[in-house]
């Protein structure tokens, strides 16, 4: 176990536990947009700065990747870094006003009004869907197009990606809600890409990806995309047929 301080008190954390991991586990609240406990640390929103000294020498570092140590000394507000999270959340206001979860964010790091242009965007480039996706899922179905002020998550060239298994942990993990997903009826199909059609696809409206969904043997219903199931099955080491009939008609 490793002991040191948060704002004066007395912690302790596994060895390798982040800084913010040990805050966490101390119901010590560091605000944060790009950090997932099931995901690597990424480091990319910058509002979970603190300020460490060790050694009677301190500095900001990102709190979510930097591995606490015995003795510093951790201290997770003050002037300077106040100052940095307003200005970080009021570029993500400018960018993304409408979202909710940046307003709450705002609110909560006292900024109202952004003085920068305003627009009118969702995605705060975060990032997790794409470490989801990659890390978790293994698909690697998304991924980052251009830079700076044009970057964007997109599918491959901008199509049908066929690595997506219609999973939606994208959706859950984006914390502005702009994933979206939808299992539909087929009609004219725009992002089929060939695929052997079922009467019904999940659709995922941001990675223009459409995936037939597999149809209960049993009942007809749809169960859930047939190449998650295929992939599910091969990694578990299922025969196909098992996945062939949905929960309810299994109970
Ligand atoms: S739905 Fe597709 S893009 Fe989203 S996490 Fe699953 S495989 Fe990746
Ligand atoms: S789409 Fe959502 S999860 Fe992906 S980078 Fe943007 S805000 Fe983050």
């Amino acid at each position: 176990m490793i002991q040191f301080t948060i704002n004066g008190k007395d912690v302790t954390g596994a060895e390798g536990a982040t800084i913010l991991e040990v805050a966490r586990a101390h119901n010590i609240d560091i605000p944060t947009f790009c950090h997932h406990e099931a995901l690597a640390p990424w480091s990319a929103c910058r509002l979970c700065l603190v300020e460490v000294t060790e050694n009677g020498r301190s500095r900001l570092v990102t709190s979510c990747s930097f591995q606490a140590k015995n003795g510093i000394v951790v201290v997770t507000e003050n002037k300077t870094i106040r100052a940095i999270r307003k200005m970080i959340i009021e570029l993500l206001l400018a960018r993304c006003p409408n979202a909710q979860a940046v307003r709450a964010m705002a609110d909560k790091l006292g900024v109202t009004e952004p003085r920068f242009t305003i627009e009118n965007e969702f995605c705060i480039l975060c990032g997790m869907c794409v470490r989801v996706c990659r890390e978790v899922v293994g698909a690697q179905a998304i991924t980052f197009a251009h830079r700076g002020s044009k970057k964007r998550v997109v599918s491959p060239f901008f199509k049908h990606s066929g690595d997506c298994i219609g999973c939606g942990a994208c959706v859950f993990v984006c914390p502005t809600q702009c994933i979206t997903m939808n299992d539909v009826q087929d009609a004219a199909d725009q992002y089929a890409d060939g695929a052997e059609l079922t009467g019904y696809s999940r659709v995922m409206n941001n990675w223009r990806t459409r995936l037939p969904l597999k149809l209960c043997k049993t009942c007809g219903n749809p169960i859930a995309p047939e190449f998650q199931l295929q992939v599910l099955a091969q990694k578990v080491g299922l025969k196909p047929e098992a996945l062939d009939v949905c929960q309810t008609c299994k109970e």
